[in-house]
């Protein structure tokens, strides 16, 4: 078996010398364990992997599950719950003819922080104005899609055109604006005549502060993530809170698992969508284990459209 340790703590973007692969030789599986082989990874710590060994009924050989093992290629487990409050590794159920690594994103955590995230917080209504930050990546451009199904105005804030035409042509998102042009504040003023009713926001930093600024009275913000400053050594001058406060505005962060007592139901609604065509997914997709920090740097900085995975 092989795994990534951290030899030692990221300093700004990780390097390659910040980890290192190593090989481990597994004990024999006890009672109550299972042994479970990896074939896709996510790169956030989460990943899907097929059961090859098993003295846990729960956990049959053979079948899929997706679990928090970390990056490694094989794990023994008792199938959790796991540290920090994250739950039991849960069997795919029937694909039904759908990828086993949408499992990991649309069908996953990633489409349920979309569903919930999204639908629990800005509680959208049909004609309301919708703007959604880290648009092009795996959660955002689950979230347009929702809010279009929910007869929304949709814009979507990403890194670049290309991402933007993929989400206007084929996500048909109603507008796109590139945060890395300098006219972003005046195009979100254009494109929002009149104001912003609900929020998804992915990136937090300077583009969340311009979007408050449109908000309209009693807007809806669901925080979801701040990944334009993950990376930072020292906190940054936040939001614009004046804004908050006059516009009588609702902001509100989430960790998924939250609605993992409703965990099926944002699936299965999303393998719905999919089915009847209203919902699309995209993947980039980087291959083999030594790959993993490259694919999570890539995705850092922008490299992926959809949700980034690994396939071991
Ligand atoms: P994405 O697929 O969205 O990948 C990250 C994207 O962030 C990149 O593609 C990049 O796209 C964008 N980005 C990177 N740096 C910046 C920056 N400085 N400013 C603006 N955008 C930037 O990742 P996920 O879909 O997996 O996650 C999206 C967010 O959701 C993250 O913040 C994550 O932490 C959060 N999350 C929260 C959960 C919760 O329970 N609260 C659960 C799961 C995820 P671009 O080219 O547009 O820059």
């Amino acid at each position: 078996a092989k795994k990534y340790i951290v030899q030692k703590q990221f300093d700004g973007l990780p390097k390659s010398t910040d980890l290192k692969i190593v090989e481990e030789e597994l004990p024999p599986v006890k009672d109550g364990e299972f042994l479970a082989e990896a074939v896709y990874l996510s790169v956030d710590p989460y990943m899907r992997a097929i059961i090859t060994q098993s003295k846990n009924s729960d956990y049959p050989v053979g079948k899929h599950i997706v679990a928090p093992f970390g990056w490694r290629t094989h794990t023994i487990s008792t199938g959790g719950p796991f540290p920090i409050g994250l739950p039991k590794a849960w069997i795919i159920p029937d694909p039904e003819g759908l990828p086993l690594s949408f499992y990991l994103g649309v069908l996953g955590m990633t489409g349920n922080t979309a569903y919930f995230g999204f639908l629990e917080i800005c509680k959208p209504k049909p004609g309301e104005t919708v703007v959604v930050s880290g648009a092009a990546g795996g959660v955002g451009s689950i979230v347009g899609q929702i809010a279009k199904i929910k007869g929304c105005k949709v814009i979507g804030i990403a890194g670049s055109d290309a991402k933007g035409k993929w989400l206007v042509n084929d996500l048909k998102f109603d507008h796109f604006i590139n945060y890395k042009d300098p006219k972003f504040k005046e195009k979100l003023e254009e494109l929002t005549p009149k104001g912003v009713d609900c929020y998804f926001d992915n990136v937090g930093g300077q583009i969340s502060s311009e979007v408050l600024h449109r908000m309209n009275k009693h807007g809806r913000i669901s925080v979801c993530g701040s990944i334009s400053t993950y990376n930072d050594k020292e906190v940054k001058a936040g939001v614009v809170q004046s804004d908050i406060v006059s516009k009588q505005l609702k902001m509100e962060g989430f960790m998924v698992y939250q609605w993992w007592d409703r965990w099926m139901e944002g699936i299965e609604q999303n393998k719905r969508w999919i089915k009847e065509g209203k919902l699309k997914c995209s993947e980039t997709v980087t291959k083999g284990f030594e790959n993993t920090l490259k694919a999570f740097v890539d995705m850092l900085q922008g490299g992926n459209t959809g949700k980034a995975i690994v396939q071991i």
